[in-house]
This record gives structure tokens, sequence and C-alpha cells, in this order.
């Protein structure tokens, strides 16, 4: 039986190891998907074992995006922009690292809430490893503008002269952001101590979509600010994680799971 594995510290909360069965049960792939948890300073050591074990694939999460972009052989082009990889294909002594989260948001937002990018005025919040890796696919949208904006400014500045070249892109200081937006996506990690980035209430009014990439059992604490100054739509990120999933699925078996049921299951599961 094929394994694969999701690798991070820590691990025990990952979703993946329920997502991937799933797919496999409705696919018919046989194969087991576990989770493994890695010493902070031994990622490659626990790839190398798991790669004799005979693993095939894995996915990567916090905090190891960055050392599997380092280990991966062969980079997909989205992985090599993104800076970062959350997927690795093991196919015989070579190792194939890809990104898949930009990909998860962005069907997410168009096939799952059924709305359209294309002409969109978008503000995204954060500058780390989850905003790099949408930045690209959503300026592939024929999006109107992006307004990327970071507490750490330089940084938010450095990625815009990156990805210039693929689309329209501005980076603004959180002071600064004024102006009206059709979507607002919070990348930042500003829910974990329970903290709101640094920006104007006025923003959210009549925002037709506020996407948070955080979820859990009940709305983050960025979701309720969005809907209390008035945002119209206000969304986890728990549809980016299963889309994101379904993408690296395909990439290692070459066939593509259905999402919506498994997300109807994890949403009545976590808000139990
Ligand atoms: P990183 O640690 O790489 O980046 C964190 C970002 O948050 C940085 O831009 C940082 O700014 C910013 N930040 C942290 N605290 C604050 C604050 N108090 N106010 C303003 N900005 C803040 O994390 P990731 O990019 O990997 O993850 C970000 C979020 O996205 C997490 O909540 C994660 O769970 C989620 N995520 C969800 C996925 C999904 O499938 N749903 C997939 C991947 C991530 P600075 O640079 O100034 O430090």
């Amino acid at each position: 039986m094929d394994i694969y594995a999701v690798i991070g510290n820590p691990i025990s909360h990952s979703k993946s190891p329920e997502i991937h069965t799933q797919f496999a049960k409705q696919t018919k792939q046989n194969l087991y998907y576990k989770s493994l948890l890695a010493p902070l300073h031994a990622f490659n050591i626990t790839i190398d074992t798991f790669l004799h074990e005979g693993g095939k694939g894995a996915n990567i999460t916090v905090p190891f995006k960055i050392q599997a972009y380092t280990l991966a052989h062969i980079l997909t082009e989205r992985a090599k922009l993104a800076g970062a990889v959350n997927t690795l294909k093991f196919e015989h002594k070579t190792i194939i690292g890809d990104n898949t989260d930009g990909i998860g948001l962005i069907l997410d937002i168009e096939k799952n809430l059924g709305i359209s990018l294309i002409n969109k005025r978008i503000l995204l919040l954060g500058a780390g490893g989850a905003a790099r890796g949408v930045l690209l696919p959503l300026l592939q949208q024929k999006i109107s503008t992006l307004t990327l904006c970071n507490r750490s400014y330089m940084k938010a500045l450095k990625l815009v002269k990156q990805f210039s070249k693929y689309g329209h892109i501005i980076a603004s200081e959180y002071s600064k952001v004024c102006g009206t937006y059709d979507i607002i996506i919070n990348a930042t990690s500003a829910n974990l101590t329970k903290e709101i980035p640094p920006i104007s209430n006025n923003i959210f009014s009549g925002v037709s979509l506020v996407y948070d990439m955080m979820y859990g059992n009940c709305p983050t604490i960025f979701m309720k600010y969005a809907a209390q100054h008035g945002a119209i739509v206000v969304r986890d990120g728990l549809g980016m994680l299963i889309e994101q999933a379904a993408e690296t699925f395909f990439l290692w078996r070459g066939i593509r799971p259905k999402t919506a049921e498994i997300l109807t299951m994890l949403r009545s599961k976590l808000t139990q």
C-alpha cells in the first residue's frame, strides 16, 4: 500500500489525514495517510526516514515549508515563486516540491462560494508563507488590483517588486490603507494572538467578501470584526484547506477527488 503523510510541528491538530483518507475512499485508491511529528531540528532526517519506509509523498505544514522548498530537487513554477513548498512527491530518488495553497484559495472563492475574481479590487493582509503562495494565482485571475499590506512593510514591498511582472500589485502600510475593496483576504497569523491587523474598520463596509485563511470551530475574531463593521460575506479557510488537499491528491494519484461532501462533513464536525 502506498504511504503518504503530513509532516509538521505541532501536528496533532491537522485535518489532512482525515481529508486524504476520505479522498482515497471516494476515489477507491489504495493508500495509507498518516501524520508525522518532525522534531524542530530534524526535518530532513524525518523525510529521509519516511523515504526509506517507502513514503510516496508528503504534505508539509508549519514550520517546515521553507525547509521543504530547500530540500526539493525539482520545484514547480508556483512553488518557486511562493518560495515555500506544501507538497512533496517522491519519484524514485527525486523529490518534487509544489505549492497548492494558492489554487486552494482560488477554488474555494470561485467554485465553492461562486464569487468571480475577475476585475476585483483585492486587499491582501500579510506577507508570510501563505500570502506568498497565493500572490501568483490571484494575479492570474484577471483581477483589477491587488494591494498587499504587511506589518513589516519592507516585506510587502519586496514581494510587490518580485510579482509586479504578473499583474497590477501595489504595497501599502496598514496606516495608509484606504479606498474601496471588493475582497479582503487575511493571510496573517494575528488570530493566533487574538489580534486584528492594525487596519481602519471603515474599509470593511460593503465589502463583498472578507476571507480569513484561518479556520476553527467558530468564526475567527477577524471574521467577527469584519462582519460587525459591514462586510457582506465572511468566510474562513476550511474550504481552502480542502481544495489545496484535493490538488495535492491529484498530483500524487492523477485523479481529482470531489470536495463538497468532505467540506460539509468537516464543517459539521468542527461545529459540533
Ligand atoms: P507566517 O508565519 O509565514 O506569516 C505570518 C504573517 O502574519 C506575517 O505577514 C506577519 O507579519 C503577520 N502577522 C502576525 N501577527 C500579526 C499581527 N498581530 N498583526 C498584523 N500582522 C501580523 O504564517 P503563514 O503565512 O504560514 O500563515 C498565515 C495564516 O494563514 C495562518 O493563520 C495559517 O493558519 C493560515 N493558513 C491557512 C491555510 C489554509 O489552507 N486554510 C494554508 C496556509 C496558511 P510580519 O511579516 O510583520 O511578521
